[in-house]
């Protein structure tokens, strides 16, 4: 189906077709069996190109249907709401890979992956954090070595989800000492397959289906040519970290964040309505249609947040305010949004069987990763100009 320049009434048709294919491809004895088995086949990504999510995050000149991140974020959503570990894929493929290259990546790097991620042959994984280093970035400690048409990169990173599974690695690495900070950064597209790369995974509570790694690098040679960006842009790599790939990982929390909420929303409402207690349906007693209604008013508010800074990055307007006031206010209502969920299911809540243990082990991880709330917190007050003395 073709996502180009989609109004309002045809993102709700392709909505409509999300919707469709995750009951053929994604029942829920599917979803907990991925849960389960901490793994995802990467092939449903087909799945999704068929549906033409991949081409929506690509211009036309390379293939796409127009880079649209409305309909991106309302995949996202949908995806979500079944299974987090679908919309990785599609986050891996449109976001990390094709926005994230048509924003930072050279000309010869486009015309190279665009056309296999438009169709959705590749995912790329981001590679920044490391044992450490969480949020403060500009101190990775993964060392690149030039050498002629060469680079040659040794060190560790962390929590690298899904790295078993993609083609590319987004290594953030450094190319001199470690007190220059964001001075000698550069970002690398490593193939996963490289020689020299052992893949580790990582024990999580939730989102397990998205399998996060440890990724080792013992002297990965790859041709300068790898450098997002091209040669030139060696020790770019914070600029262009800071700038649209950031921006852009602020836009798919909030929009997995309403995903997963909205679910839990819903088996909420539906169990209120059938379980009964005291003679009446749960739902008959205030404390319970107090909570549902609170919990549908804050998915709204978390609803108009995304949206604020879905039109600010549509418009080309800087969204940095936008976006960090997105992925915080919504990360964190989603958390409050399944917590007063799970407990209108009681023990149901806690116990397998239902969606609701699995939603609350995988929202809780929105405020942590992709910038944690304090995080946001920190650069909002600059953003907004609050002095420091
Ligand atoms: C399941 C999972 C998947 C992930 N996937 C990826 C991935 O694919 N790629 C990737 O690169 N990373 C990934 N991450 C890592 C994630 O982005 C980091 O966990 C996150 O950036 C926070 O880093 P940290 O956990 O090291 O916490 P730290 O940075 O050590 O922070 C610990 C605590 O201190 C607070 N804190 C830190 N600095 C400040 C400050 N200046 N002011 C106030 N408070 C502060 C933080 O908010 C937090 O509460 C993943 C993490 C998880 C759990």
């Amino acid at each position: 189906m073709s996502t180009a320049g989609l109004d309002e009434a045809g993102r709700e048709l392709l909505r409509g077709s999300i919707r469709r294919m995750l009951d053929r491809i994604a029942p829920l004895e599917n979803v907990a069996r991925w849960d389960r088995d901490d793994h995802i086949p990467r092939d449903y990504i087909r799945h999704l190109a068929d549906l033409g999510l991949c081409m929506a995050a690509v211009p036309t000149q390379f293939g796409g249907t127009g880079s649209d991140p409305r309909v991106i974020a309302l995949a996202i959503e949908e995806l979500s709401s079944r299974s987090p570990a679908l919309a990785s894929l599609l986050i891996q493929n449109a976001i990390y890979g094709s926005m994230n290259l048509l924003a930072t990546g050279s000309a010869e790097q486009q015309a190279r992956l665009l056309p296999d991620l438009d169709a959705g042959r590749l995912l790329f994984a981001y590679g920044l954090s490391e044992p450490n280093v969480g949020s403060d970035l500009a101190s990775v400690e993964t060392r690149t070595e030039r050498r002629r048409r060469s680079v040659v990169v040794n060190g560790t990173k962390r929590w690298c989800s899904d790295a078993d599974i993609c083609d590319f690695i987004v290594t953030l690495v450094r190319t001199g000492p470690v007190e220059a900070r964001r001075h000698n950064l550069s970002i690398l597209l490593i193939p996963s397959t490289s020689d020299g790369i052992t893949t580790r995974a990582m024990a999580t509570m939730g989102m397990r289906d998205i399998k996060t790694c440890e990724v080792t690098f013992d002297d990965v040679v790859v041709p300068v040519e790898n450098v997002l960006g091209g040669p030139s842009c060696w020790d770019r790599g914070w600029q262009q970290l800071v700038g649209p790939a950031l921006e852009a990982e602020k836009i798919q929390v909030p929009a997995m964040a309403i995903g997963i909420a909205r679910s839990a929303l819903d088996e909420a409402w539906t169990y209120a309505q059938t379980r009964r207690q005291f003679g009446v349906p749960i739902c008959a007693h205030q404390s319970i249609r107090h909570a549902l209604v609170d919990a549908k008013m804050k998915l709204l508010a978390c609803r108009a947040m995304l949206d604020r800074a879905l039109s600010a990055i549509s418009e080309n307007r800087d969204s940095a305010v936008e976006t960090s006031m997105a992925k915080l206010f919504v990360a964190e209502t989603a958390c409050e949004i399944v917590l007063a969920c799970q407990r209108i299911l009681g023990a149901y809540g806690y116990a397998e069987g239902f969606q609701m243990e699995r939603l609350v082990r995988d929202v809780l991880v929105l405020p942590i990763w992709g910038g944690s709330s304090a995080i946001q917190r920190n650069n909002l007050a600059g953003l907004l100009g609050l002095p420091r003395a």
